[in-house]
């Protein structure tokens, strides 16, 4: 496995949930140096989990009135007398202020809280640093991956995963102890070493998306100059009229669907190449190419930006009449008729395609909705295997294929009409059908049973040109095994 968020998984270590070695730890003290937002949602937090907390600040008279009754507010050389277990919720820049205190500090274990601005920004991580200027005493990094926020509105409201690492089992087992009364999950991730690592996790801004995201604007940007020519310059440079004003709307409201159509495909496309490759080679055991792997992992977000698009696709759609554009080409064209005298304008074909446009297209963003919902986390949990991979593959397959009739219908006999070719390009949806079309199609051939078949064995673990032990039931009901060549 390559990259992604699964390189870096946050349950890659131990969890330390339900470790029997550790004792209760409520009702002992521990201190907090410093009086700033962090310090104070740990104080609170620490009280409402049933600890004393002692908090020392350089002005303390000044800070108690922030800090709840329960928590005594004090000098820091103080506070760090009164307990064993010191968080050290002062930034980096600032930890060479608190070298006074190193003889009170001696044989105390103090936890790093702290996070940087920058990922890798300083040579050592900030916990090796303390470290360095506090030999005498045990550093646990941990905290720094939940928010002043989280910690004064409880585990339950964010995230419940407390990253720990330390040279020290002990004083690591302390902390952890500590952070599960505070309802956090311990999660144990290694030594010192480790400490970057966990001061990273903080900064990284949606490493799982980076692709997913670039892939749909690169759509967007590709489909978005598409309409363009057709709907805005073609009219500009054959008709001489002005179809700006279609931009802001229009455009958009034709490239969304189109975005959101293809990126559904992209879903399913990789496992198609997935199923090709394993019927090829006869094999699950060989290794994925990393690009094809990557596009794995990245199923979820791309699924997600898809839903994201039909989502603003179906805004955009109601909106349109609401636009003056669309009133005035109302009014335009009942003037028109009354002047030709036309009265019944009923075109029968039309109305159903739009019937049935709409409807198919109101299923489709349903039950991507129905994907979208059942892949958060929260939700994903309660599923089980089957449940999961019925909705997620079964009802996405679905969704893929209504999407295509939406699309279908949306296109109707247009594709034939060369009016609708603009600069010989044709309509816009009929590109957008060529991957969905290839992914369904790919799935029904998958579906024959010849196909269906070795699939299925292959992904049971069977291998072209292998010799396999098998073991057959004889028609006695007794099992008669030996071995055979798996791909005759
Ligand atoms: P803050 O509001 O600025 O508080 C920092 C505190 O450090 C001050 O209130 C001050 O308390 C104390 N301090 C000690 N020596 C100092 C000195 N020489 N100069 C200035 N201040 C000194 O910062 P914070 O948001 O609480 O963050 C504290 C630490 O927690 C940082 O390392 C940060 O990376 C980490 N953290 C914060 C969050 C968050 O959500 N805020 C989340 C994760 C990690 P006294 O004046 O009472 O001494």
């Amino acid at each position: 496995m390559s990259g992604g968020d699964m390189a870096k998984p946050l349950l890659g270590h131990g969890s330390m949930e339900g470790d029997s070695s550790i004792t209760p730890a409520a009702g002992r003290t521990i201190g907090v140096l410093g009086s700033g937002d962090f310090a104070r949602s740990l104080a609170i937090r620490l009280v409402c989990s049933g600890f004393k907390v002692v908090v020392g600040s350089r002005n303390p008279k000044r800070k108690a009135g922030l800090f709840p009754s329960a928590a005594e507010v004090t000098f820091q050389a103080e506070a760090v007398k009164r307990t064993d277990v010191i968080f050290v919720a002062v930034f980096r820049e600032h930890y060479s202020t608190l070298c006074d205190l190193a003889d009170v500090l001696v044989g105390k274990i103090l936890v790093d809280v702290s996070n940087n601005t920058e990922i890798n920004h300083h040579k050592e991580s900030n916990a090796e640093y303390l470290a360095s200027l506090f030999p005498a005493c045990t550093v646990v990094k941990g905290f720094n991956v939940v928010s002043a926020w989280t910690l004064q509105s409880g585990a339950r409201d964010g995230n419940k995963q407390v990253l720990i690492c330390s040279n020290s089992q002990e004083a690591k087992r302390t902390i952890a102890e500590i952070a599960q009364v505070m309802g956090f999950t311990p999660v144990d991730m290694g030594c010192m070493a480790s400490a970057r690592e966990i001061e990273n996790i903080p900064l990284r801004l949606l490493p799982a998306w980076k692709i997913p995201i670039f892939l749909a604007l690169g759509l967007f940007l590709c489909f978005f100059t598409y309409n363009l020519i057709r709907q805005v310059i073609h009219p500009y440079i054959r008709e001489q009229k002005n179809k700006l004003y279609k931009i802001p709307i229009e455009v958009v409201n034709t490239t969304l669907p189109c975005v959101s159509y293809v990126m559904l495909s992209l879903v399913y496309l990789p496992g198609v190449l997935a199923a090709c490759s394993q019927l090829y080679y006869g094999t699950k055991y060989r290794r994925f190419p990393d690009w094809l792997d990557q596009w794995l992992q990245h199923r979820k977000q791309i699924g997600l930006l898809s839903f994201f698009c039909a989502a603003l696709h179906a805004v955009y759609s109601l909106c349109l009449p609401m636009r003056r554009s669309h009133r005035y080409q109302l009014i335009e064209m009942a003037v028109k008729q009354v002047v030709e005298k036309k009265m019944n304008i009923w075109v029968e074909e039309e109305v159903w395609r739009m019937e049935i446009y709409i409807s198919v297209g109101i299923i489709a963003l349903g039950l991507l909705s129905l994907l979208a919902i059942t892949s958060l986390p929260s939700i994903a949990n309660s599923l089980n295997w089957r449940e999961f991979s019925f909705v997620q593959s079964t009802l996405g397959f679905v969704a893929l294929v209504i999407s295509t009739l939406h699309t279908l219908t949306y296109g109707w006999s247009r594709a034939f009409d060369e009016n609708q070719y603009k600069f010989y390009l044709p309509p816009t949806y009929t590109l957008t059908l060529l991957v969905p079309c290839t992914v369904i199609l790919a799935k029904i051939i998958f579906c024959l049973p010849c196909i269906q078949q070795r699939l299925l064995r292959i992904r049971r673990g069977w291998e072209k040109g292998r010799y396999v032990k098998f073991v057959l039931p004889s028609a006695t009901g007794e099992y008669a095994s030996g071995e055979t060549s798996s791909n005759v």
